[in-house]
């Protein structure tokens, strides 16, 4: 069964066709959410990417508002750059080396020029995600996910080995995720309406500011599954992102 509805759109700087795919709706009950907002289906980000570096000229541009002609769900009779080619900026994402490379293809986007909020928001907010993407699973180090049967023993101590070195990746890091979440706070506290869900609480405790989350968790009047584990999470005083469901 296909879990992805492909469209096609063109660089308007040379015209080529590129292929990008958005998750079918019906498969996002069966997608993992992280704390930091993330939704992953199948290793898949959800999320649609906004910004584009062409594979064929290395032009940038941005697919926001996709309307027709540009984009299309015909594929058009000519040559079509798959979504492999150009989504995460072409990166191969099973490595460290990678994961570190789109962090590099955020922050040069970001000094390259100014923009405005909402694409500011956008782009400081995948840069969150990439830096977390390199200990996203950390819980999968314990030996309990080997011994549940999920992967193999060598798969299993890859994976191990892979999420210890990003682990210590992110810490050398931490300075350059600090920053760039201190600036998203800023953004997203000057533009509500661009907020998603407990964004706000969220980026307080990766910053370690534990009684801020508490202070915007107990205001809300609800507790939810992931509000409750945020604060299980600010209790402990784990300013990791966890995932809340999947
Ligand atoms: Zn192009």
């Amino acid at each position: 069964m296909l879990k992805f509805d492909p469209y096609y759109f063109q660089c308007p700087n040379c015209h080529a066709w590129l292929e990008g795919r958005n998750l079918k709706a019906e498969m996002v009950n069966e997608a993992l959410l992280y704390s930091d907002g993330k939704v992953l289906y199948d290793n898949y980000i959800t999320t649609r990417q906004k910004m584009v570096l062409c594979p064929s000229c290395a032009h940038t541009f941005w697919i926001e508002n996709p309307v027709e002609p540009l984009i299309t769900i015909e594929k058009p009779d000519a040559y079509v750059y798959s979504w492999n080619t150009w989504r995460f900026y072409g990166i191969n994402f099973s490595d460290n080396k990678g994961k570190m490379a789109l962090i590099r293809h955020y922050l040069t986007f970001l000094q390259k020029s100014h923009y405005e909020p909402k694409r500011e928001i956008y782009l400081r907010r995948l840069l969150w995600w990439a830096y977390n993407d390199l200990h996203r699973n950390h819980q999968h180090i314990r030996i309990k996910y080997f011994l549940n049967g999920f992967m193999s023993f060598g798969v299993w101590r890859c994976n191990r080995n892979m999420i210890l070195e990003g682990q210590k990746l992110f810490l050398k890091n931490l300075s350059g995720f600090n920053d760039n979440l201190k600036r998203l706070l800023f953004l997203l506290e000057k533009h509500p309406e661009e907020q998603i869900d407990l964004e706000l609480p969220e980026i307080y405790r990766e910053l370690r500011q534990f009684d801020k989350v508490k202070e915007l968790l107990d205001a809300k009047g609800s507790r939810t599954h992931f509000i409750n584990e945020m604060a299980r999470h600010t209790k402990w005083k784990d300013s990791r992102v966890f995932m809340v469901s999947g």
